[in-house]
């Protein structure tokens, strides 16, 4: 517990949320200024900083219950489809410096817009592919 975090503060209960699901790893709580109805984040209880910071075993939890969100999503506001959303750095727009999943619902004519893909030497992608496959390791 960060004392001065909001999430930390959401997940002791000491701030007010819209709890839509908690265990014992995780809360679910929704975004105060949604981008669409539902939008939910999943946090976990303890305070890590960002994905890279965060065990293994509670980030695959993240995703578990990110499934169960979904879910509740089609049957309770009608999602169509589903983003989900980590940003993670300030430069990648993290402001809350406390992991959270975005789970955001999607909406046939929702307007709302994905990044832009850029057109890229298929030589550099390979050449990028393969220093990453040096990099990381399987285990
Ligand atoms: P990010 O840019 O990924 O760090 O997103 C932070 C998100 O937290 C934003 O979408 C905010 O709307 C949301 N947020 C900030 N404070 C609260 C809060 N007290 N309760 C619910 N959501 C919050
Ligand atoms: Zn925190």
């Amino acid at each position: 517990m960060k004392k001065d975090c909001v999430f930390c503060r959401i997940v002791g209960k000491e701030l007010p949320s819209h709890l839509v699901y908690e265990d014992d790893k995780v809360s679910a709580f929704l975004d105060i200024n949604p981008v669409s109805l539902g939008h939910t984040l999943i946090v976990p209880k303890e305070h890590y900083a960002d994905l890279l910071q965060t065990p293994d075993e509670v980030a695959g939890h993240m995703m578990m219950v990110a499934k169960k969100i979904s879910h509740s999503l089609e049957e309770t506001v009608g999602a169509d489809g589903f983003n989900l959303g980590l940003n993670n750095g300030e430069t990648a727009g993290q402001v809350v410096d406390h992991l959270h999943l975005h789970v955001m619902p999607r909406f046939k004519n929702d307007g709302l817009k994905l990044w832009p893909g850029k057109q890229v030497d298929p030589e550099n992608l390979e050449k990028i592919a393969k220093r990453m496959r040096s990099f990381i390791r399987k285990d």
